[in-house]
């Protein structure tokens, strides 16, 4: 056999092939997935001869491409996205046609023709013809689903045995594609019927083009030789038109490069940078990859600062990507896994190239070590623009376990950092007996070498506290791994409208049922899903400043103000103040496990300044009724929740019309009424109150109100309020994202200026005996305190007491006073009084009893020194907490605190080292100008909204502080010492003489 040679192995140099074939000997997955390709290719190649390619490519040739979501004109159901039920559902070449699984019916048909471009059938547009050629050329050049298309396997094959045939038949289709590829537009999906706004090319959606162009970069790498690349393109000869198949393919490689039409604006010529979102990413990568197949220099140096300003600006110190959504996050790695590969191919032997992006820590942290202590009882989070999470079960997520495999391989073999590789490989020995049965489904797992397994390292899942400084992501775990995720971070393209909102996971599932998100700019993700008030949150006046279109507040970041661990309890306090402006929006969450492996939840929000405030608050993802207790209905005379205040006449609020009883397939609005859009529209006000329907309303006639969620799952949530007499308490039914579903949800208004919502919330299965019942209000001595205490089974009984402000509480209880010295306390006791466990969750001291149980004291230490290459900080002498994970830094000790993870601290004679885990810097940039105190940056800073008052540090002693940065590129500071253009500086938020303390 011989081996192909590549024009370059930008992406698999000419060595994997051996790589390949040694993990096809050693290791069963890799032999199977081989077999696997060779009969796929094989069977291809025999049902497929060439002249069948050219056919059934260029039949596509002026017809549209569609996903199909407006769903079935004869049934209106949508398409089952599973890729087997597709597989079955077009007819093959030349007959494109398709049958509905759902009503068999046959499309298109004599009924619903369709001659390549689509038809309108009742309002709604319909694309049979472009859905069959979407799957087509999804299956055979690579698509959405499956980046490697059969042009991808075949090269594999090529590449693999060498064998000629292999090669021809890739070229053919590259080569047909190739003829009708530029001047397409896109799927047509998400344009009006007959435009001709481009939205990509074939049936690739924007960005999608660029994944798959980087594999089409990496098929012609190593079909560059091939013999026939010089022949007259067949495919332009039935098309009437010059050129060999090599121009023919250079075409198509650089057309539609640089910008997006049809995505967010960006444009990556001469080296410009925009706003680093995934986009943009997509979009370096496969500029990097045509530039290395084509020799383009330009595209190679752009591409390789580039990846220096992503790895640095778009991944914060904590290692979080920016964009608001951990599936977004997930997706963005393997991106930059692409675009650092390419950059240090593109890099290597060049002279003063950009810092290797594999020895970047940060990069690691993003890559392979957060994926994982982020999982939410196996889970991946599913905050943000992401699928709603249904999973049931406490099994780790395999999907993220093999993509951090994978991101681990890379670093494995491409860090020149020892540490780094060390680390990457206990991670490869960890993940591999778990993951290895997912391995091959990318050419990637065969054509790089898999260690052999060294030491035995096991995997578990992450338990006790994690946060993300930066991103604001705070992730609680309780004895029973009951999960409590709040998010306090800056809003950012992807962002949900939930910060301070609560996802709440029990039983292996995401209890708190966030709605997720389907399409893009679909009504359903503008309008209601995306809203505050469809999260467990507070939605303070409404929203009623939400412009039209508007997805999320605008908001730079609030601040976690404590943390409390133990067996008993787990408890974290994060304030976001503001997000709406206000004096004070805080929110405390605490898990306590109880014996049966329940475990309870409490929930403290306090809001000050608002006029009206509204709790909401659902769970379930299945079905469930609602029923509430200690309440006596009202007369209701609104339809949905944005007509309770009767101000507004709301052409929605009436049977029928709600916005939440109209969403549909394709997750618009059926019917469409007047003034409505089918997509990228949303309702005035813009606020998601007009989703909630079937509304009534009711009156407290206890202190305590409770709401059970009963699921035909068999599990039931009860929430256990404590009201004030003047809360309103509002039922309504809301809609998933196509309407399929419908879900009870419970809001509590409140027209008070200073509101202290208090609840404790138990979710249990059928078959558990144990309840929490009888929660009691406590009168507390005081300003602005909350106290109660609940029975929870076996006898016990748990107090607690709860402030906003640093006070001394003085609580009547039936076993005497409880005194809190502090701010939040907890103690269990049982029927007799005797104290059984206590928690000074954030209190110097409790007294009980007249036993005297103390606390902790926070004190601020003073930075000393700080030592920016070993991430240091040096602090006064002090007893180092046992727990010291988190430490709080600010430039004073009543300004906003920024939190650090830490690595290791320990205390000696004359003071006290904390090694930090988070990078130094905030984000880096170079200096383009800087006048008049506008400093402009070359690398965009889309974590710029929270870096106010943060330090700028030159490499060439320019020093200032940022006042604003007023675009993503302009910063506007406050000059400490100048800075001298082409200047590299990083943003930092710790300096000399500020003050520490430990979470
Ligand atoms: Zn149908
Ligand atoms: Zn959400």
């Amino acid at each position: 056999m011989e081996t192909p040679v590549p024009k370059l192995g930008f992406y698999f140099p000419q060595d994997s092939v051996a790589a390949a074939w040694l993990n096809i000997e050693t290791y069963e997955w890799a032999k199977h997935r081989f077999e696997k390709l060779q009969r796929i290719c094989n069977t291809f190649l025999a049902q497929y001869p060439d002249e069948k390619i050219y056919q059934c490519i260029l039949s596509m040739h002026s017809q549209t491409f569609a996903y199909g979501i407006s769903g079935c004109p004869y049934c209106r159901k949508s398409f089952p996205y599973s890729q087997e039920i597709q597989n079955r559902m077009f007819a093959p070449f030349p007959n494109k046609q398709l049958t509905c699984p759902n009503c068999s019916r046959t499309m298109p048909d004599e009924k619903l023709s369709d001659e390549g471009q689509g038809f309108m059938h009742d309002g709604m547009a319909y694309y049979p013809v472009g859905m069959w050629n979407f799957h087509t050329a999804g299956w055979l050049l690579g698509g959405v689903r499956d980046h490697e298309g059969m042009v991808t396997k075949l090269t594999y094959m090529y590449m693999l045995t060498g064998e000629q045939k292999y090669a021809c038949t890739a070229t053919a289709i590259l080569d047909a594609f190739a003829a009708i590829y530029p001047g397409t537009l896109g799927p047509r999906d998400f344009t009006p019927f007959d435009s001709k706004t481009e939205m990509g090319r074939l049936h690739l959606l924007t960005s999608i083009v660029y994944r798959i162009k980087v594999f089409l970069a990496q098929n012609y790498d190593w079909l560059y030789h091939f013999e026939d690349m010089e022949t007259p393109s067949p495919a332009l000869v039935l098309m009437g038109e010059p050129g060999t198949i090599r121009d023919n393919i250079e075409r198509m490689l650089h057309d539609y490069m640089l910008t997006e039409p049809g995505g967010p604006v960006y444009n990556l010529a001469d080296g410009n940078l925009t706003e680093l979102h995934n986009h943009e990413a997509d979009g370096v990568r496969a500029m990097l990859a045509v530039g290395l197949v084509t020799d383009k220099k330009e595209y190679c140096d752009w591409g390789i600062r580039a990846t220096d300003a992503f790895l640095s600006n778009a991944v914060g110190r904590d290692g979080m990507y920016f964009e608001g959504s951990y599936g977004y996050s997930m997706f963005t790695i393997t991106v930059f896994l692409d675009m650092a590969l390419l950059s240090m191919r593109a890099a290597s032997g060049e002279p003063q190239s950009a810092p290797h992006p594999f020895a970047n820590e940060r990069f690691f942290r993003f890559a392979v070590q957060n994926p994982m202590e982020m999982l939410c009882q196996g889970h991946l989070p599913c905050y943000g623009d992401w699928g709603a999470d249904r999973i049931c079960g406490q099994k780790p997520d395999i999907k993220a376990l093999t993509d951090t495999y994978r991101a681990a391989l890379h670093f494995y073999h491409f860090s020149p950092e020892i540490n780094i590789r060390k680390e990457a490989s206990n991670w490869l020995d960890r993940l591999y007996p778990l993951i290895c049965g997912q391995l091959g489904d990318k050419g990637m797992d065969l054509l790089l070498q898999h260690p052999s397994r060294t030491q035995p390292h096991s995997f578990s899942l992450p338990t006790g506290v994690t946060i993300a400084g930066q991103a604001g992501i705070g992730i609680l775990r309780d004895a029973n791994e009951t999960t409590a995720l709040m998010r306090i971070g800056a809003n950012h393209t992807h962002a949900h409208d939930d910060v301070l909102g609560l996802n709440y996971y029990a039983y292996g599932k995401e209890i708190s049922a966030d709605l997720g998100y389907g399409i893009y700019g679909s009504n359903s993700h503008f309008g209601w899903a995306a809203k505050s008030i469809a999260h467990n949150a507070v939605v303070v006046n409404e929203d009623n400043n939400m412009k039209k279109g508007q997805l999320y507040k605008s908001f730079a970041g609030g601040e976690f103000t404590f943390l409390y661990r133990s067996p008993t309890v787990t408890a974290y306090e994060g304030q976001a103040p503001a997000l709406y402006g206000l004096d004070a929006y805080q929110r405390m969450i605490a898990l306590v496990p109880l014996p049966d492996r329940s475990s309870y939840l409490i929930d403290f929000f306090y809001i000050r300044g608002a006029r009206t405030c509204d709790y909401s608050f659902r769970a379930f993802h299945e079905k469930s009724a609602l029923t509430l207790e200690g309440v006596r209905k009202t007369e209701k005379d609104s339809w949905t929740l944005a007509g309770v205040e009767g101000e507004a006449r709301f052409y929605f609020n009436q049977p029928g019309k709600s916005f939440g009883e109209r969403l549909t397939t394709g997750e618009t609005f059926s019917p469409l009424l007047k003034g409505e859009k089918a997509q990228y529209w949303t309702p005035v006000p813009n606020n998601g109150y007009g989703f909630i329907y079937d509304i009534c309303e009711y009156k407290p006639q206890l202190a305590c109100v409770k709401a059970r969620w009963q699921s035909t799952e068999g599990y039931e949530l009860i929430w256990h309020g404590l009201l004030d007499a003047d809360d309103r308490v509002i039922t309504g039914q809301c809609p998933n994202l196509e309407g399929t579903e419908h879900h009870p949800l419970l809001v509590i208004r409140s027209h008070r200026h200073v509101k202290q919502y208090a609840a404790l919330i138990h979710t249990t299965k059928k078959q558990n005996s144990l309840r929490v019942t009888h929660l009691q209000r406590l009168p507390v001595r005081g300003g602005e305190t909350i106290a109660f205490s609940a029975e929870v089974g076996d006898g016990q009984i748990d107090f607690w007491a709860y402030s906003p402000t640093e006070q001394t509480m003085l609580i009547r209880t039936r076993f005497g006073e409880w005194r809190v010295e502090g701010r939040c306390g907890f103690v269990r006791t049982d029927q007799t009084g005797k104290i059984l466990t206590h928690a000074c969750i954030h209190a110097t001291s409790m007294t009980f009893q007249g036993i005297k149980m103390p606390g902790k004291k926070s004190i601020w230490f003073p930075i000393k020194a700080i030592d920016h290459k070993k991430r240091a900080i040096r602090l006064d002498p002090h007893l180092i907490p046992d727990d010291a994970d988190f430490i709080r830094i600010a430039p004073s000790t009543d300004a906003p605190a920024a939190l650090y993870a830490v690595k290791e601290a320990y205390s000696r004679k004359d003071s006290a080292t904390v090694m930090l885990r988070d990078s130094f810097s905030l984000s880096k940039g170079i200096v383009a100008s800087c006048e008049k105190g506008m400093l402009r940056t070359q690398y965009p800073l889309p974590l710029g909204a929270a870096f106010q008052g943060k330090l700028i540090r030159g490499e060439r002693g320019g020093r200032g502080l940022v006042e604003e940065v007023s675009d993503l590129k302009s910063i506007r500071i406050r000059v400490l010492a100048p800075f001298s253009q082409g200047e590299a500086f990083d943003i930092t938020d710790i300096e000399e003489g500020y003050w520490a303390q430990w979470l």
